[in-house]
């Protein structure tokens, strides 16, 4: 066995590798499986986008760029910011990464000391805790009620507060619960944050995908304090069907996002040239794009909701934003192994929830079609009368 540095040796892969793995299986014996376990859309990247990267190719846009980004995307940034939440960025502020996952790694890597804390509200992204813990930081779980919605409350983050606290990691909306924060909420909680000096790294990848009547509250917007503590993290993955182009972003006070530049120029220089030249198209081009794909999903979340809360054993909430749909299992067993089970008798994949911290939950993606939905909904009713003695 190598001796491989105690930074990566505590790292596990992810806990669903073993279930896609059998899927892949199971297809591969001709099994058809339905997959309702997708973390990303399954629409095409609309068609003006893809035009602007073929453009750059042909243009010759094929170099190194400034490694925080070309000075035109982080402008079109600036301007999102500018128009989506009255936020005034200067360019500088606004660094491109290869992904909201690598500005996500990048922001902890800047600000994590050794054994700082970092305060994560549960049902959390699965990557975060092994985010934190590659920066050497210790993850500080807040568990949340699921009759709130999945929201953290102030109360409940103050009493993990210690003098190690240094971050709060926000995602509105959420992944896996969909959760979307009230602008009053989100500013009961943001006070205590600063209160404690605390850091918020608020993971706003979702933003554009919240269902009406509910809206979303960008962290940063709150006022000047919120977003001198606040490192906004963001990218064009979920909004613009783009999650293979690789491009996040994110808005930091500047001294942040000056370490984030250096460390990046050293780790991965710039992100794809080309993609850069999408993620342009997409954020200054029309949008209706967006609000054609949210008017899909949310007509497919209604859809699985109402299908869901037909099965005996199952309850969910009609989440507010993204695209998944966190159902509690506890009725029919535990998260894993409805899972496991789901997946072999018959043929419908779910994440179990214990990647996210909540073992009694199984992940639901409406990330594709009606008629997935309808055909993986009738056999999971077809397995629980079978089931049901
Ligand atoms: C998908 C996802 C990301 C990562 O997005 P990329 O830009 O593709 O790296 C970050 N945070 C959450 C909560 C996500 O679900």
């Amino acid at each position: 066995m190598p001796s491989l540095a105690s930074r990566v040796a505590g790292i596990e892969a992810s806990p669903t590798l073993a279930l896609v793995a059998k899927a892949k299986a199971l297809r591969a014996a001709g099994k058809p499986v339905i997959d309702f376990g997708a973390g990303e859309l399954d629409f095409d990247t609309p068609a003006h986008i893809k035009a602007a990267a073929i453009r750059a190719i042909e243009e010759g846009l094929t170099r190194y760029t400034a490694s925080a980004g070309t000075p035109e995307l982080r402008q079109a940034v600036c301007d999102k910011f500018l128009r989506d939440h009255g936020l005034r960025y200067d360019p500088s502020c606004v660094i491109v990464s290869c992904g909201a996952k690598h500005s996500l790694f990048n922001a902890l890597q800047v600000l994590c000391e050794r054994g700082d804390e970092v305060l994560i509200p549960s049902p959390y992204w699965v990557s975060y805790p092994p985010l934190v813990k590659l920066a050497e930081g210790v993850p500080v779980i807040i568990p949340t009620d699921e009759r709130r919605g999945f929201k953290v409350e102030p109360a409940a983050l103050k009493s993990r507060l210690t003098p190690r606290s240094k971050l709060l990691i926000l995602n509105a909306p959420a992944n896996p619960t969909g959760a979307v924060y009230t602008q009053a909420e989100l500013a009961a909680l943001v006070e205590v944050a600063l209160a404690h000096n605390l850091y918020i790294i608020s993971d706003e990848i979702y933003e554009q995908l919240v269902y009406p009547p509910h809206r979303h509250t960008a962290v940063a917007s709150l006022g000047a304090e919120a977003a001198a503590r606040t490192i906004t993290v963001n990218g064009v993955s979920k909004s613009y069907a783009m999650t293979g182009w690789r491009i996040g972003y994110c808005a930091a006070p500047q001294a942040i996002a000056t370490a984030m530049d250096t460390l990046q120029s050293h780790a991965t220089s710039n992100p794809t040239s080309i993609s850069q030249r999408a993620a342009v198209a997409a954020l200054t081009g029309p949008q209706e794009c967006v609000a054609e794909f949210r008017r899909e999903l949310a007509a497919r979340r209604d859809l699985m909701v109402e299908g869901l809360r037909q099965i005996p054993g199952l309850s969910c909430e009609s989440p507010a934003g993204a695209f998944y749909v966190f159902c509690n299992v506890s009725g029919v067993g535990d998260g894993s192994r409805v899972a496991q089970r789901w997946l072999e008798e018959c043929g419908i994949m779910v994440i179990p929830g214990d990647g996210f911290g909540a073992s009694a939950y199984v992940r639901f993606s409406f990330a594709t079609s009606r008629e997935m939905i309808r055909r993986g909904l009738g056999q999971l009713e077809q397995w629980s009368s079978a089931a049901t003695p």
